[in-house]
């Protein structure tokens, strides 16, 4: 009769993902041999052709050494993910270890892995905590963080496992991508992933590029155009969009800014028009203390999907120096593009990927679409208890904060712990003075080191603690209950306000009602919120009643209308951007690929001792092959990557111009985009060849090599890495679109399919 409850439960499988049934028979397997496993000295290796015997052992390899005897829930997530699923497991499911379990069989199939985390600090926790656990299976690992040399994280790279948060990853992948010797390359090639919160990194950041910049020069500000647009007006000569994510001038702004810039004609000089635009955007769309912070003389960016300063980050240089001028700060150091990666774009060079995550269900299809991805979805361990009450909705942000403190209070005077989940920055301090004068005394998180922000995290779940939170702060970490908490109901989750998508809610939810433990959760919305007000403008809002509350039953759908809506822009942004960004992937590989018989092969040398025989006849006479074979490698070297470089900044003109030009001439941007970019790279493979002919032409070439200078062939002295940020107005083709009025795109037909 057993297998009835079993039948049951398969049918019971959300439809859509992926069936649990095969992984469940292997984890009851693996149970079965749990007894004799128990008696063995060396769980070194186990095969893992049997799965069953290897999930048995490494139940007992994780029993012994982490005193953590893996749930059956843990061993079918940990098949998923070896078999190249999404796995979807709730917070505090314990995904550490069977993530931990998946790696480590995919490293006995001989594979290397990325144990890809949200941040250095969970690297290396989740490194050092699993360590033990590795070596008893005999599977190397190890951590890199950002201070880690180049000497440690080659070291790191050649274990089987290797943990390190995505953007270090893709630094070292873009820093390889200039190595002029096979000695200076870091990263192997890349065989799996395995990617924790894997919706956040695969579909929230996915949209980021990482930047390798180089060759410093001091950045352009423009004290006198961010001076020009603060004395225009909102709604005379400016408007923003019905999402308040684009900004315009009107006629009469227009008018207004080409008579203060001395009677030029402003569409007739792109360069003004730019500058104009971007110091409009900096001065109408971000908010300091919501989009960024000024702190130390400089802006540091709030990242909006973690709702914390986001470290080495930046926006693109224009609108970075806008803000800063806007700020009246002195501008920052510019510097050129010299290769940039997508998010995206780097993990889809894994030939295989899994991850896990609490939300996984939710972005289904994107992940299936972007990177070939199912979904698993594991039940928890225990059933979840906690009570996510409904919505309670107020029809202004007055009544809604009013209503969040006296809930505080109340719930406070029972002891019960309460998390507080706000939008942004400076909502959680306006909250924290709130309930400061209330007397009523709160830890702030929002833009620490996560190190910090972890240790204070797990302490939320103590008796009557109240910490107020921005979304992400301390994400990964557990919230256990204090003494006598459970008793009290357990932590109890206040978002402020709803997110812009619903995965950011049942994140903030699932911080509390862990493995069975009770909890409580609730989400406070005003009609007045940027959620509402942004994406369902049109919708008849109901009226509240006179204590302030909305009790009408639209409320209800006018908020998951809104929040649909907003998922369906960032859906439609992260479509186009990859649009975009995939024609260049892929020339990038090419080049990539061309480059690489560069520096390990000699197709350098044949390709120069074939275009100019003579000269290599008389070189090789002077300095001998083996110099000359290194010369000609320098010099093919230098002029692939520089043409790279140009080549990117080329398309990035392109992407910029392009709707502007597509406006006159009817094309469809994205295919005007494709062309000109393929006969760009037809284009840079040719002045590759020329370039170096010339420069083996005309260098002069000792015993000793060439020299770089006096041949021209100076690199960049210095690189940098940043992350584009991913705020929603933050790339280059938002910015363009955003200099034509919606109307006008509708009219040209250029909103795009
Ligand atoms: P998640 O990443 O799914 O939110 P974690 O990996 O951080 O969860 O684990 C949450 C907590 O559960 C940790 O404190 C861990 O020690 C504990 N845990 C995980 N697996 C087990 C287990 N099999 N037995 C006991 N405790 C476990
Ligand atoms: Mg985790």
């Amino acid at each position: 009769m057993a297998s009835i409850p079993q039948f049951i439960r398969n049918l019971l499988d959300r439809p859509g993902s992926a069936g649990l049934g095969p992984f469940r028979r292997v984890a009851t397997q693996a149970a079965a041999r749990e007894d004799r496993v128990r008696a063995l000295t060396d769980l070194s290796r186990p095969p893992i052709d049997d799965l069953a015997e290897f999930c048995a052992i490494a139940r007992e390899a994780a029993h012994r050494t982490l005193d953590m005897r893996p749930f059956d829930v843990q061993l079918v997530g940990a098949l998923a993910l070896l078999s190249g699923h999404v796995a979807e497991m709730a917070t505090g499911e314990g995904k550490t270890l069977a993530g931990a379990i998946a790696a480590a069989g995919h490293a006995l199939r001989g594979k290397k892995v990325h144990v890809i985390s949200v941040n250095d600090y969970l690297a290396r926790r989740d490194a050092e905590w699993m360590g033990p656990f590795y070596e008893a299976l005999g599977v190397s690992v190890a951590w890199i963080g950002q201070s880690s040399t180049p000497e440690e994280r080659r070291r790191a790279y050649a274990k089987d496992v290797t943990y390190a948060s995505v953007s270090e990853i893709g630094f070292d992948v873009l820093r390889d991508r200039i190595a002029t010797s096979t000695a200076d390359v870091i990263v192997p090639q890349p065989s799996v992933a395995l990617i924790d919160e894997a919706d956040s990194v695969l579909v929230d950041e996915a949209r980021v590029p990482l930047v390798l910049a180089g060759a410093a020069d001091p950045g352009t500000d423009a004290p006198e155009t961010a001076e020009l647009v603060r004395r225009l007006s909102r709604g005379y000569h400016y408007e923003l969009d019905e999402q308040g994510r684009n900004v315009f001038l009107t006629a009469k702004g227009t008018d207004a800014v080409e008579k203060a810039l001395g009677g030029i004609n402003l569409y007739e000089t792109p360069d003004m028009l730019t500058r104009v635009n971007l110091a409009l955007h900096a001065h109408a769309l971000l908010t300091r203390d919501v989009d960024y912070l000024v702190r130390d003389g400089r802006i540091h960016l709030v990242s909006q999907s973690r709702g914390r300063v986001a470290t080495l980050q930046r926006w693109p240089d224009g609108l970075q120096a806008a803000v800063e001028a806007k700020e009246a700060l002195p501008a920052s150091e510019t510097g050129e593009i010299l290769d940039s990666i997508t998010i995206q774009g780097l993990i889809r060079r894994y030939p295989e990927i899994c991850g896990m995550t609490g939300t996984a269900v939710a972005v289904e299809e994107q992940l299936r679409e972007f990177y070939g991805l199912k979904v698993a979805v594991v039940p928890p361990n225990k059933p979840c208890v906690r009570v996510d009450e409904p919505d309670r909705v107020f029809g202004t942000v007055a009544d809604k904060e009013r209503a969040l403190v006296a809930e505080i209070a109340s719930v406070h005077a029972t002891g019960r712990p309460i998390l507080i989940g706000t939008l942004d920055v400076s909502e959680s301090e306006r909250l924290a003075d709130d309930l400061r004068a209330e007397g009523l005394d709160c830890v702030v998180l929002n833009a620490k080191n996560d190190a910090e922000e972890a240790a204070i995290i797990a302490q939320a779940g103590a008796r009557s603690a109240i910490t107020v939170s921005t979304q992400m702060a301390g994400r990964g970490t557990d919230i256990r209950l204090g003494e006598g908490v459970g008793e009290l109901g357990g932590l109890y989750v206040i978002g402020s306000g709803r997110h812009a998508s619903s995965r950011l809610d049942d994140q903030l939810r699932g911080r509390a009602g862990r493995q069975g433990d009770p909890g409580g959760s609730v989400f406070l919305v005003s009609l007045e919120d940027d959620l509402i007000t942004h994406y369902a403008p049109d919708e008849g809002l109901p009226t509240a009643d006179d204590d302030g509350v909305v009790r009408h039953k639209r409320a209800e759908y006018v908020v998951g209308h809104a929040q649909r809506v907003a998922e369906g822009a960032h859906l439609e942004i992260h479509r186009n951007t990859w649009r975009y960004t995939r024609l260049l992937e892929r020339q990038r590989d090419l080049v990539l690929e061309q480059r690489d018989k560069v520096l390990r092969g000699d197709s350098a040398a044949e390709a120069l001792a074939t275009a100019a025989p003579e000269r290599w006849e008389e070189l090789s006479a002077l300095v001998g092959e083996p110099v000359l074979r290194e010369v000609a490698r320098e010099i093919v070297l230098f002029h692939l990557d520089r043409c790279w470089t140009e080549h990117l900044g080329f398309m990035s003109d392109v992407r910029e111009g392009i709707h502007l030009r597509a406006l006159g001439h009817k094309l469809k941007p994205l295919d005007e985009f494709h062309r000109e970019g393929v006969v760009a790279y037809r284009r840079l493979l040719d002045e590759v060849e020329r370039r170096s002919v010339e420069t083996f032409a005309t260098a002069s070439i000792t015993s000793d090599g060439l020299d770089p200078l006096e041949s021209g062939l100076k690199r960049p002295t210095a690189t940098w890495t940043y992350l584009v940020q991913d705020n929603p107005f933050g790339n280059a083709f938002d910015r363009v679109l955003k200099r034509l009025t919606p109307r006008a795109r509708r009219r040209q037909g250029l909103e795009e399919a």
